[in-house]
């Protein structure tokens, strides 16, 4: 019998990670039943607004003998019930068993799950149609995220190990060394990748909260990942690591939309014209965007620093491809910036003075006049049109690794330019 397990929103910004209560219990209950392949780290919505960090969500699936059965669902409670932070108002765990193969009416909810907001009843209510068992913990809005990691279609996808540290060591500085992070990502990057901002010097794997995790190390070869956590030097003990099938870096949460039909905690991809100049608010950017359905702000904003200057760079008129998440901003439904493709360019203009006609020296403004620094020579002032080459490229342009959505593709991997030049016509 195929028993598969859900478990999500056991972490709070205080502690704990869903990834190690999952790893704990894909360790324990590999003893007495068979995997049914890695245990899987799903990112469902990234816009929606409970979440602790990347809105992810654990699953495993194991052949197991049916009398075992209740022993299973024990043990995996028993996990949830002493890891999960229930300090934190907004951790609400939940957990799902599901047997038997995956409906199509699973993938579905899941999908929906990774695209727009759903709730707990809805939730409960596919749970029952689909006869999964689930449990709730507080609020239990957890069974979303177990849910939707069940039913997740996960047909491309990439790897992510996970160590972990030592109890004692929790809310500790992460000691690891960097120079030993630097030539293990040169050794294997792109198949292993996010290790490091070559730009920054800094070193990516390690996260700073209060949680279990000592780091992470994402690529699309299982192998190479399993070498790098090989090279780089732990300064202080790993207590284990796990290794999980993961739906980050796919763009899997990328649609193309019509502007019109954006909406709250939407992720899309579209395209249109910008309309007037941007504009900065703190060290944000943003301008607007619209199509022939209707308009949207958007923002590039301050931690995704250097791709704020190509931002910059579009002038009114520039057709370009948009894509990031739907999200209130002060009131306003915006457009957060992800990566973007300028389509077709409007020429930039801009109005020179011309040379002195009788010396050909330099001509200075003088109210409605212009008169030559050199000789003296006098005329109306008439402004020469000059077209100035627009520094903007035909490429993608993306935010940089430390402010990247877990769920967007790093343009260095295969198809990560694949959801926008869709929207391209060549
Ligand atoms: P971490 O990345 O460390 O695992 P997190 O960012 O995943 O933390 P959670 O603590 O899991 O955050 O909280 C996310 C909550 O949002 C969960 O309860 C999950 O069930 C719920 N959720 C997931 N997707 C949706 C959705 N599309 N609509 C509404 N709620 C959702």
């Amino acid at each position: 019998m195929i028993l598969h397990i859900g478990i999500d929103d056991t972490d709070s910004p205080n502690g704990m990670c869903t990834t190690y209560v999952g790893a704990l219990i894909y360790r324990e209950l590999s003893r007495i039943a068979d995997p049914i392949d890695l245990p899987r780290l799903i990112r469902l919505n990234p816009n929606v607004p409970y979440k602790t960090r990347g809105n992810g969500a654990v699953a495993m699936s194991f052949d197991v003998d049916e009398e075992l059965i209740p022993e299973i669902k024990d043990v995996v409670l028993f996990y949830v019930n002493q890891l999960a932070d229930f300090e934190h108002e907004n951790t609400n765990p939940g957990v799902v068993f599901l047997e038997g193969s995956v409906p199509s009416e699973l993938r579905d909810f899941s999908l929906k799950a990774l695209w727009e907001h759903v709730g707990i009843e809805e939730a409960e209510r596919v749970a029952r149609e689909v006869g999964a068992e689930y449990f709730k913990f507080k609020l239990g809005r957890g069974i979303i995220g177990s849910l939707a990691a069940i039913g997740y279609p996960l047909e491309g996808f990439t790897y992510e190990l996970l160590a972990y540290r030592r109890r004692e060591n929790w809310g500790t500085p992460r000691r690891v060394n960097t120079r030993s992070v630097f030539l293990a990502d040169k050794w294997a990057y792109p198949f292993s990748y996010d290790n490091v901002d070559p730009h920054k010097g800094t070193v990516l794997i390690t996260p700073h909260g209060k949680d279990p995790v000592l780091a992470g190390i994402r690529g699309i070869d299982k192998g190479r990942i399993l070498q790098v956590f090989e090279m780089v030097e732990f300064e202080e003990p790993v207590d284990f690591y796990q290794i999980y099938k993961t739906n980050q870096n796919t763009d899997d949460h990328l649609r193309p939309k019509k502007i019109g039909e954006l909406k709250l905690y939407d992720s899309a991809v579209v395209r249109g014209r910008v309309v007037g100049e941007y504009w900065e608010v703190g060290r944000h950017v943003f301008f607007e965007l619209e199509d022939e359905t209707g308009r949207i702000r958007v923002a590039a904003f301050e931690p995704t620093k250097k791709f704020r200057n190509y931002v910059r760079k579009l002038l009114p008129g520039d057709e370009i491809v948009a894509a990031g998440g739907i999200k209130e901003h002060k009131g306003v439904l915006t457009l957060n910036l992800e990566k973007f493709y300028p389509v077709k360019l409007v020429p930039r203009i801009e109005f020179k003075k011309p040379k002195c006609p009788r010396c050909g020296g330099t001509m200075k403004s003088k109210g409605d006049y212009l008169k030559c620094k050199r000789c003296g020579f006098r005329m109306p002032k008439k402004l020469i049109p000059v077209e100035i080459p627009r520094d903007l490229e035909k490429k993608i342009y993306e935010v940089p690794p430390d402010a990247r959505k877990h769920l967007s593709r790093p343009l260095v991997l295969p198809g990560g330019e694949e959801k926008i030049l869709q929207q391209v016509d060549f």
